[in-house]
């Protein structure tokens, strides 16, 4: 299936709460215009540098997400059109997001990033410290608190996966407000699955794209 056929089978399967981030990381630009032209407006990248050509050369009613892990030093590149930013993992990084986003004269919309994963590889950050940050939310003026981002253990083992999707959509109801009103869970192998435990945001790559070639 060519990428508009893919995406308009996707976006037809969604309900309206469930927004779609066209995960486009490794794609080039022409991709990107393909989904562009079904009406796709939202696109995740994970590497800051692609971020940047990628949001300079192409339209710029394009909201761009930030997916991956974030180094602090390169917050500075993306602070002034960032949408959201889907992973924040740490505190460093949230007081780089403020003072960043104070230079910028905004307020930049983030997710805090639960681990709730058995793999040891994926960053993010234990429920506690998680709550810790909230109770701490009016330290940081600049930084908007859209909600929790996860991803579930690559595996096939649904309970598994369910039970990680539970831990993610119970915290996330327990703060949930008028403003913190984004679950981010669901990626190419389990996003009809997170919906139906709750999730508002997938973020899928290479059922839209196809796989990925790296480098
Ligand atoms: C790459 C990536 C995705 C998309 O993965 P697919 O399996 O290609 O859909 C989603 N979320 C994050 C954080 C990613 O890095």
């Amino acid at each position: 299936m060519s990428i508009k056929q893919q995406l308009k089978s996707m976006q037809e399967q969604l309900e309206p709460h469930v927004t779609l981030v066209a995960v486009s990381k490794t794609k080039p630009e022409a991709d990107i215009m393909e989904a562009y032209e079904t009406g796709q407006r939202c696109f995740g990248e994970n590497k800051v540098q692609d971020l940047v050509t990628k949001y300079e050369n192409l339209p710029k009613d394009i909201e761009w997400h930030f997916i991956g892990h974030l180094q602090t030093n390169k917050i500075k590149y993306i602070a002034s059109f960032v949408s959201l930013i889907h992973a924040v993992d740490s505190v460093k990084l949230l007081n780089k997001i403020q003072s960043e986003a104070v230079k910028h004269k905004r307020i930049i919309p983030c997710l805090l990033q639960a681990k709730v994963a058995l793999e040891d590889t994926k960053f993010g950050l234990p429920v506690e410290e998680i709550e810790a940050i909230l109770a701490m939310r009016d330290q940081y003026p600049n930084v908007l608190f859209k909600g929790i981002m996860g991803m579930a253990t690559n595996t096939k083992d649904v309970e598994q996966v369910v039970s990680e999707f539970e831990k993610l959509k119970s915290l996330f109801d327990k703060y949930k407000s008028q403003d913190f009103n984004e679950l981010s869970m669901g990626m190419s192998g389990d996003w009809p699955l997170a919906i139906k435990q709750g999730s508002t945001m997938i973020r899928v790559g290479s059922t839209i794209f196809g796989t990925r070639n790296y480098k």
